[in-house]
């Protein structure tokens, strides 16, 4: 080797240890995206024509040649993946069931891109379905940026799914999914999945919108408007009508934007004492007034239990706004039908605010982890509610554990084996309703049983954490999985192993009671195939309690209890010995009971195996 290759070598070998590109920490980038869209709104023939500029600022490892964009309206059509797989299921979204395919031409929606340009260079490009793709003149190198100017008329299908025209509560326009939306490009590639039904990942960037719409119309939207007062919203028809007016507004660091538009609608707020404020955009309907005049205050109390235990909302504003086909949720607002009782307007309004935090600010793929947005969104808004139960806001028992019935729903579902694994992609559950139980439940259900693993404390400071490190980020399952080891202590490897890539079942017994010395030996046995610690509570006849536990030899450790609570930690079981026994310091006549899962916090599918009774009566 000579001393001039020896040198060169050096440098190279220099770059790869500190250019974090090369040395292994490539994960650790994402990609930036500014948007400018200016649309132009026709409401007699529901259609609007568009210019929008894209900047991708890309902070890859990869030389960038093409770039792709979602045209979701054009799932809107016929024919399209979103219809055929819709008639496929054998379980349908009723919403959408058969409807796409009857829609007539005037109904449906599309996206006609009339020209993309790239440096003022005219580029070729295709679209198939609810994809656009572009190639690049020049290509986008890593640490470069690249700018797409878009020209397309698009029209607005009639309201199926999400997004839409006259929806079926009276609202004009639902703007959800409406403009050209970049892929997100990640350490996986780029992410293109054509739009069935539900996936959403988007790359966090800032937006200018500029919405051109005759004068009658107050619109809700993601962002902060620019020229307030600009809108009839609360104030009696202007005498112009028949004008157009350009709302424009600007939202930064969120990675899509919403925005709906009716001239009937009724516009409220509320100042948070944070500086927050809280906006709420509904119909005036007498039956459902008095649920949307109390929704506000309500949502302030539900915003501060959520900061107290989840982590700080960031933005200086979210609106409540009625629209959509349910509830949607997106940065700094949400869509949701309003004829609702006030209990029900609530509960749909906690959902949605909580995907604030879990989709809005930590940005999971909600395609491929549905749980990590849709579960651990259910999970917070049970305790949301229950605490508003105890704070009497909302009718409704207080319940000591918010999420039995939860646990007790996916047991029921689990032993009829009819679920999909949770790492299963959202749009490929084998029926709706597996998506559901999985999503949402299962995904409700890992929250619930880390908290069982880790005890509630260490678990509440898991999830804080997890959401400080991964705000404005796309973790994926082991970020989450990590952050709960750094804080517990513990080895979870093998829980997300079996909890989202199996649909193993957990299920302890209770096999026999026998006596050796004149003391009672309690043999217990592992029935399902998912292998967790376990807890005991013997019960004596004179009324006292001893209670034991058994960690799992996985877990490398265990759940520290309260010195309080006299809980006694044996020798950890095994996962390979589907039989444990425990020797109880105790005489047979001394025993009133001995159960399994005393507390029903651990997600065991049988609980008929789990007690033993010495006197049965
Ligand atoms: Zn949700």
């Amino acid at each position: 080797m000579t001393l001039r290759y020896a040198k060169t070598a050096f440098i190279i070998w220099l770059l790869s240890v500190h250019n974090p590109i090369l040395n292994g920490q490539a994960s650790s980038w994402q990609q930036e995206v500014a948007y400018f869209i200016s649309v132009n709104m026709d409401v007699q023939k529901h259609q609007f024509s568009g210019i929008q500029y894209t900047t991708l600022y890309n902070h890859s490892p990869d030389t960038l040649d093409e770039l792709h964009f979602h045209l979701y309206y054009n799932a809107f059509q016929p024919g399209s993946d979103m219809d055929v797989r819709s008639r496929q299921l054998p379980d349908p979204d009723p919403r959408v069931g058969a409807r796409i395919s009857q829609l007539k031409p005037h109904e449906n929606g599309w996206v006609d891109v009339k020209a993309v340009r790239q440096e003022g260079h005219i580029l070729d490009y295709s679209v198939s379905g609810t994809l656009l793709s572009v190639s690049l003149k020049r290509a986008c190198l890593p640490g470069d940026s690249v700018r797409i100017e878009l020209n397309f008329r698009s029209q607005i299908p009639i309201q199926i799914r999400r997004t839409g025209r006259n929806n079926r509560e009276g609202i004009d326009y639902s703007m959800a999914q409406w403009y050209p939306k970049l892929c997100q490009y990640d350490k996986r590639g780029w992410h293109t999945d054509p739009y069935i039904a539900r996936e959403f990942y988007g790359i966090f960037g800032n937006f200018q919108v500029q919405i051109e719409i005759d004068s009658s119309y107050c619109l809700a939207h993601t962002g902060i408007l620019q020229n307030p007062g600009i809108g009839p919203c609360n104030k009696p028809l202007p005498l112009n009508s028949g004008n157009k007016r350009t709302w424009v507004i600007r939202a930064e660091k969120v990675h899509d934007f919403v925005w709906v538009a009716d001239p009937d609608f009724v516009k409220a707020d509320y100042h948070r004492s944070n500086g927050c404020i809280l906006e709420a955009f509904y119909l005036s309907d007498p039956s459902f007034k008095s649920s949307w005049s109390q929704l506000l205050p309500i949502m302030d109390s539900a915003f501060r239990f959520i900061e107290a235990h989840y982590g700080e909302y960031p933005y200086p504003k979210y609106a409540f706004i009625q629209g959509g086909d349910g509830g949607m949720e997106y940065p700094m607002a949400t869509l949701i039908t309003g004829k609702r009782p006030l209990n029900s307007l609530v509960g749909v309004a906690t959902h949605e605010l909580l995907h604030s935090w879990y989709h809005g600010v930590v940005a999971t793929h909600e395609g491929m982890y549905p749980w990590m947005d849709e579960g651990f969104t259910s999970f917070v808004e049970s305790e949301t509610i229950n605490h508003l139960r105890g704070l009497r806001l909302v009718p409704g028992q207080l319940e000591d554990d918010p999420h039995r019935a939860n646990l007790e729903a996916f047991a029921k579902f689990a032993e009829q084996g009819e679920a999909d694994p949770l790492c299963t992609h959202a749009d490929h559950f084998k029926t709706n309703r597996a998506y559901g139980m999985g999503a949402y439940s299962k995904g409700a259900l890992c929250l619930h049983q880390l908290s069982y693993l880790m005890g509630r404390k260490t678990f509440l400071q898991g999830m804080l954490r997890y959401y400080q490190q991964w705000k404005f980020k796309h973790p994926e399952p082991e970020d989450f999985f990590r952050t709960m080891e750094k804080t517990s202590g513990l080895e979870l490897d093998w829980f997300d192993n079996y909890f989202v890539h199996t649909t193993k079942r957990i299920d302890y017994a209770i096999d026999s009671l026998d006596e050796v010395n004149g003391s009672v030996r309690c043999h217990l046995s592992r029935r399902g195939e998912f292998p967790m610690p376990v807890e005991i509570l013997v019960l004596k006849n004179d009324g006292t309690a001893i209670r034991y536990y058994i960690p799992l030899n996985l877990m490398r450790g265990g759940k520290q209890f309260p010195k309080e609570s006299q809980v006694h930690t044996l020798t950890a079981w095994s996962w390979v010995n589907p039989h444990y026994m425990l020797q109880l310091d105790c005489r047979p006549e001394d025993v009133a009971a001995i159960c399994l899962n005393p507390e029903r916090q651990l997600a065991d599918t049988d609980p008929s195996n789990d007690c033993y009774f010495t006197h049965s009566e």
